[in-house]
């Protein structure tokens, strides 16, 4: 199955992408993931990423396209993936089309996750992740059981986002707006797209996410 998770930053998709993984044993493709990892390790990649990711702004096609062409010629993508955080403009969805037909494969589903801008901000400014096995947390809407203790791997190192600031999140909201949107009447025309209230509890949307996949099945 070939999903994509669709939603401006903040929505969940991270975090319903990690429940996704682990329910079903799809593999979470995230190219906000794959940038921050090229950057710490200081690759020609992360070099050119850096600036655009500081600003909150998008990176080049060009680099997203290249990185998931690479990615799902992995074999752990033989049985399918979940894109979170791709495509993010026209032009990436086209591209991934292209990808797609020369493996013959095609897309399920793309699930637009909707949540009101307004409530996006604090859920951005209080994201925080285990440094060790990337678990995705928030200061109010979801603590580590044990607190300071990852649930998923015992780890006690937390990190923050260098662009999870005041500053960036109304140039990422713009950039969402203005070149991520006009994908959802381009995946509507292609008869896959289904909405979801991401304003909800992050179970509740799990459970509308999965009856969105059960449908498919
Ligand atoms: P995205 O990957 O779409 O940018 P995340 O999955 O990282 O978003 O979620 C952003 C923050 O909001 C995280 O701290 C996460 O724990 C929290 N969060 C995710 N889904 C919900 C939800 N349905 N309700 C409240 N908080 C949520
Ligand atoms: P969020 O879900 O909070 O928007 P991501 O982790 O998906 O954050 O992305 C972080 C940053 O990485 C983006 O603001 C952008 O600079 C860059 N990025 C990630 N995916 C893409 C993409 N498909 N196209 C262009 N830039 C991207
Ligand atoms: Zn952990």
């Amino acid at each position: 199955m070939i999903i994509i998770l669709l939603g401006p930053p903040g929505a969940g998709k991270g975090t319903q992408a990690q429940k996704i993984e682990a329910a079903q044993g799809l593999v979470q493709l995230s190219t906000g993931d794959m940038l921050r990892a090229a950057v710490a390790a200081g690759t020609e990649v992360g070099k050119q990423a850096k600036d655009f990711m500081e600003a909150g702004k998008l990176v080049t096609d060009e680099i997203v396209v290249g990185i998931i062409a690479d990615r799902i010629e992995e074999d752990d993508c033989r049985e399918g993936f979940l894109l979170d955080g791709f495509p993010r403009t026209v032009a990436q969805a086209e591209a991934l089309d292209n990808m797609l037909d020369h493996k013959s494969l095609k897309l399920d589903v793309v699930i637009e996750m909707k949540v009101d801008d307004g409530a996006l901000v604090n859920r951005i400014i209080g994201r925080y992740n285990c440094g060790n096995c990337n678990q995705g947390y928030h200061d109010e809407n979801l603590k580590p059981k044990v607190d300071g203790v990852c649930d998923n791997c015992g780890s006690t190192n937390f990190k923050r986002r260098a662009d999870d600031n005041r500053e960036t999140v109304s140039s990422r909201l713009e950039s969402y707006h203005a070149q991520t949107a006009p994908l959802l009447p381009y995946y509507e025309a292609k008869g896959i797209l289904k909405m979801i209230d991401g304003m909800a509890d992050i179970d509740d949307v799990s459970a509308q996410i999965k009856d969105v996949l059960g449908a498919l099945a």
